[in-house]
């Protein structure tokens, strides 16, 4: 072990859930010698030899992020956010860098309740990942619960933006959009007024925009672009994917079992913190791309408007903060990729996104909210 020395003593903030109760915590770990080791006031830190560790996916170079059981400590699960972490922990502990078929053995409470063997079953049958296939299998009024809290607690200390005309243009929009995905569940979209330039899918269908994108875009296109991008999150369940993984699966089997009791509490917090893989970028640029076209939307907005951010940005995702679309230019470094794919993605005869007059109206939809409000929200403007 000593060759890795110079991994040790870094720290980490992670999420941990104890496996008892469903609510997660905050937490710092570091990695030393003896495995990981789970800061948490005031109690001793808590030790995760290595070598008794699972994953829920295998360690790979691409890694963005860690979830974390521990053999003697069942239910119990450590998510860690970023790459750096990923990394450093393959090394330390190279068993989980081979096979997802350790963490099945490796975690015999899975077996335990009769619902998470199903669960495993199914793990197992469709070899997706255990956080997306149990995303995909919650209820829809768990999703809806889930999607309720995550909009409830980004829009702490700010408002909702509701003018009259600015909510029937926004309406409008996101019927044009919604009308072009062909599913049948109905997608919501709220703006709430935040100065930060951004957007966030929240799970059962919810979109989130702020007023800062609004002032941002210089035309609907641009934020149609941005709205079929969040939409295709939610059509993948990225937001359920990555909730579940950030609160643990104890959490997440409790959501399935028709509880919400405290797994819901951080909600809000975590899907700002989130950032999602490249792949799942790619999935949502292409469903923006097939919605924007079936729409008649053009899809030119879409690429305009990302590359200007991230040229505006200098480094991607700089200033976005993580969640939402800063997550999503930081995980697309080539902003290139998607301007290719639009171009793949060929003519056809579009029209714009709202008339000028409903446009005008959108922009102006935190007009009536009182600037009261507006000084109230914390952390506004401010990079996250
Ligand atoms: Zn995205």
């Amino acid at each position: 072990m000593s060759m890795h020395s110079d991994l040790f003593h870094q720290r980490f903030e992670a999420r941990f859930s104890d496996g008892r109760t469903a609510r997660s915590r905050e937490v710092t770990v570091e990695l030393n010698e003896r495995g990981i080791a789970i800061l948490h006031q005031p109690d001793e830190p808590l030790i995760w030899p290595y070598g008794a560790l699972a994953t829920a996916e295998p360690l790979t170079d691409h890694a963005i992020d860690a979830l974390v059981t521990y053999s003697y400590q069942p239910g119990a699960t450590l998510f860690v956010q970023g790459p750096r972490f990923a990394r450093a922990l393959a090394k330390l502990a190279p068993q989980l860098t081979a096979s997802a078929e350790r963490w099945r053995s490796a975690s015999p409470w899975l077996w335990g309740a009769a619902a998470t063997i199903a669960l495993g079953c199914i793990v197992w049958l469709a070899e997706l990942s255990p956080a997306r296939t149990i995303a995909a299998l919650l209820p829809d009024k768990a999703r809806a619960a889930m999607g309720r809290q995550a909009v409830a607690s980004m829009s702490e200390g700010r408002a909702f933006c509701d003018d009259t005309t600015g909510t029937k243009a926004l309406g409008k929009l996101t019927q044009r959009l919604a009308t072009a995905t062909q599913i049948d569940r109905p997608f919501k979209v709220v703006v709430i007024d935040w100065g930060l330039v951004n957007a966030f899918a929240t799970p059962g269908e919810n979109v989130v925009l702020t007023r800062g994108l609004l002032e941002a875009a210089e035309g609907p296109d641009e934020i149609a672009g941005v709205l079929a991008h969040e939409m295709g999150h939610g059509i993948e369940l990225h937001p359920e994917t990555g909730l579940v993984r950030a609160m643990g699966l104890a959490a997440a089997t409790e959501l399935l079992m028709g509880g919400s009791g405290g797994a819901l509490g951080n909600i809000g917090i975590v899907l700002l913190q989130l950032s999602y893989s490249r792949e799942a970028e790619g999935q949502a640029d292409d469903h923006a791309i097939s919605i924007l076209r079936a729409a008649r939307v053009s899809s030119r907005g879409f690429a305009q408007f990302f590359e200007r951010m991230s040229k505006r940005d200098g480094t991607p995702g700089g200033s976005l903060g993580k969640g939402g679309l800063g997550g999503m230019l930081s995980s697309h470094p080539e902003t290139g990729e998607r301007l290719a794919k639009v171009h793949a993605a060929g003519g056809y005869d579009a029209t714009p996104a709202l008339t000028k007059a409903d446009w005008t109206a959108l922009q102006g939809i935190c007009a009536s909210t009182s600037p009261d409000d507006r000084q109230s929200g914390p952390a506004a403007d401010k990079p996250q």
